[in-house]
């Protein structure tokens, strides 16, 4: 199959066309004289050549190490937190924080020095959903430089002696694998998720159940046996489905065919359960959540649900904002914005951000859009391109760790507590005021942080 993405050179649009349509959208932009250009004549071609070149990258790998140039499949994900466990044992743990719609189990690697007193933490995810591959190679590429900076580097030593990370690279496994499956599928974004019982048989029985099979599932549903109209798709898109004003009309859909749907009610997936429950469970302790996507280049903060909504702690939000985007901007010289999620890209409810500051009181939570722009590669972000992007957010990441330590209010709250103003924040620490001067520096020098 043929699909192609025009740009609109004078307008700034790029636009993905399928095959039967291509020709004749073509001649009606030439009809209204609007000048474009063809970026992708076709997209399987180039979807299949960005395949290539990750599996040629393959050859570079050396016996004993994980290469971090390239895009790894599940399992090799997997294999490298069992690797980093057995050769870090005392910073490095494996935890298991969920399991998803097909079983597997969704896992997180815990790394800092352990304490007999209770420690603070930060919370990092990725591959929430599937085609974001430069997302969880980012997230290994942390895992690594935090633990092979143990001892070398004294800000990261520091910072293992006084918080933990919990980084779960790949949320969404059963997405991420359904997208190394097929070329077709390599732009896949939800879970693999689907609900038989919600199938109408045409006949007026809604609890017929059908099963949907063949290559096309998912993305144009099949029913056999028996026939159905209304079978339901594949998956849930779980950065729809969490506990923050979910339901809303904004931004996710009710029809499991959309690439926005967000399941059958908050929380219904195993997957977002699980995390939830998991970051409840150390409420209080965890002070930062950081979500990493692509494609962008955005440090977003609450809200995503409404554009006008401004939260309270958002003038907290912009400084560690501004802190972060500075940092990335030094490492590469790239731009990241920064500013509510709702305001600077679109409006959409239910997404982990939202929960993790309304919901779970972590005050400082966040979505980071990673490379690219959108312009040039977008989610088929060549290879080449993982390591300056993990290398630019790698100082953001220490500076919300900075951010959240050694609060001289701080005291440890085991769950449950009554809200999230129930623990100490850092505003008074020396160090929060050397970074705030610095913030402000940089935002005047770069005029970095855009609202
Ligand atoms: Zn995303």
């Amino acid at each position: 199959m043929k699909i192609s993405t025009l740009r609109i050179v004078d307008d700034e649009a790029k636009v993905t066309v399928g095959p039967s349509i291509a020709d004749e959208f073509k001649d009606l932009l030439r009809h209204y004289k609007l000048p474009f250009e063809v970026h992708v004549e076709d997209y399987r071609e180039y979807i299949e050549d960005h395949l290539r070149e990750n599996l040629r990258l393959a050859e570079d790998d050396k016996v004993g190490e994980f290469n971090f140039a390239r895009y790894h499949p599940y399992d090799e994900i997997l294999q490298y937190l069992r690797d980093t466990v057995e050769r870090y044992p005392t910073l490095a743990t494996v935890v298991n924080v969920a399991h998803t719609f097909e079983g597997r189990p969704v896992l997180a690697i815990k790394i800092g020095v352990a304490k007999n007193t209770p420690k603070r933490a930060v919370w990092m995810d990725a591959g929430i959903h599937a085609r974001e591959w430069v997302a969880p190679a980012t997230a290994l590429y942390f895992i690594h430089q935090l633990v092979t900076r143990y001892g070398n580097d004294q800000t990261v030593t520091d910072l293992l002696e006084k918080l933990d990370w919990y980084i779960a690279p790949v949320i969404n496994a059963d997405g991420y694998i359904y997208s190394w499956s097929h070329p077709a599928r390599r732009l896949w974004r939800k879970s693999t998720a689907y609900y038989n019982s919600t199938c109408d048989d045409g006949n007026g029985d809604p609890t017929s159940s059908c099963t949907c099979t063949g290559d096309d599932i998912g993305r144009n549903c099949t029913c056999t046996e028996p026939t159905v109209r209304n079978c339901t798709c594949l998956g849930v898109d779980l950065n729809r489905n969490w506990d923050v004003k979910w339901g809303g009309q904004i931004g996710s859909s009710t029809d499991p065919c959309s690439d926005v749907y967000k399941g059958r009610s908050p929380l219904s997936e195993p997957e977002t359960k699980g995390v939830s429950d998991f970051i409840l469970e150390r409420r209080g302790a965890i002070q930062a959540y950081l979500s990493l996507h692509s494609f962008s280049q955005l440090w977003m903060s609450p809200y995503g649900y409404n554009a006008t909504k401004i939260p309270s702690d958002y003038e907290d939000h912009v400084k560690l904002s501004a802190i972060a985007t500075a940092a990335i901007s030094r490492v590469h010289g790239k731009q990241y914005r920064s500013g509510r999620s709702a305001a600077i890209l679109y409006e959409a409810t239910g997404d982990s951000m939202d929960w993790a500051y309304d919901k779970a009181g972590i005050v400082h939570s966040y979505t980071i859009e990673l490379r690219d722009d959108g312009w040039e590669y977008a989610f088929l972000l060549p290879p080449d391109q993982i390591l300056p992007t993990a290398q630019e957010v790698f100082p953001a990441f220490i500076q919300v760790g900075l951010y959240v330590w050694d609060g001289p209010n701080y005291e440890y709250v085991p769950f449950p507590t009554s809200g999230a103003g129930s623990y100490g924040r850092p505003q008074d620490s020396a160090v929060y005021q050397w970074l705030l001067a610095t913030s402000l520096m940089w935002r005047i020098l770069n005029q970095a942080a855009s609202y």
